[in-house]
């Protein structure tokens, strides 16, 4: 079955486009299963879930981290993240920076943008920039790489809603290409999409999308 979903989505998506598997809640056999399967890029949304995950699976494992991220458990990731899609504060940002350069290494992060009209949701909007830049340790700090931004849709049946939020989350990135990283090629990631809605998604210019139930099944 997962080996099936998996690439019954990866016919229907094009090439430029990554699949994130997001495995959150499911058990180490599905991730084998879905390993075996080719399946590289694995997404969660809690730390310790992820650091257990990490331990007992193969290292060519690219882990994404989605959820909403303290600073005091970064620590924890930092050895071997391969991708944090959720970093939405700029204390977040350098609590990152700090840990990967403990860990010798470059931590690659999105900026998590709010565009649902949902209260529950996390992210940054556009004025915030400011306030990242102004600070001025945005640009130089050498330990992380600002890829792209994310962000999550309103949880409704309206798909025009839907698509205008994806729109705007497009010309966020478009905004932030611009200003602060014309001169960045990394800079060129558009997280947006899940099981529901990445055929949208990809349609409004998705690079990276996250499906969890259509490759593994509904979450209790
Ligand atoms: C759970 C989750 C997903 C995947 O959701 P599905 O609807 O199961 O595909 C994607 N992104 C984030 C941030 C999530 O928490």
């Amino acid at each position: 079955m997962i080996t099936e979903n998996i690439k019954q989505i990866l016919t229907q998506i094009p090439n430029n486009v990554k699949l994130v598997a997001v495995s959150k809640t499911k058990p180490l056999a599905d991730l084998e299963e879905a390993y075996s399967a080719g399946q590289r890029d694995f997404g969660e949304n809690k730390v310790q879930e992820l650091t257990e995950k990490f331990e007992h699976l193969p290292k060519d494992i690219r882990w994404h981290f989605i959820g909403h991220l303290q600073t005091n458990k970064v620590k924890y990731i930092a050895p071997f993240v391969h991708l944090i899609h959720s970093v939405d504060s700029l204390k977040l940002l350098n609590e990152i920076d700090k840990e990967a350069k403990k860990n010798n290494r470059v931590i690659d992060c999105l900026l998590e943008f709010f565009i649902a009209d949902e209260e529950t949701k996390y992210g940054l909007d556009l004025s915030d920039m400011d306030d990242f830049v102004g600070a001025q340790n945005f640009v130089p700090q050498r330990n992380i790489r600002i890829c792209g931004v994310m962000g999550m849709a309103t949880f409704t049946n309206d798909t025009e809603q839907i698509r205008r939020e994806f729109q705007s989350l497009h010309q966020i990135f478009q905004v932030l290409k611009e200003k602060y990283f014309a001169d960045q090629p990394h800079f060129c990631e558009i997280s947006m999409g899940m099981s529901d809605d990445y055929r949208l998604a990809i349609d409004e210019g998705s690079t990276m999308i996250r499906v969890g139930s259509t490759i593994f099944g509904k979450r209790r």
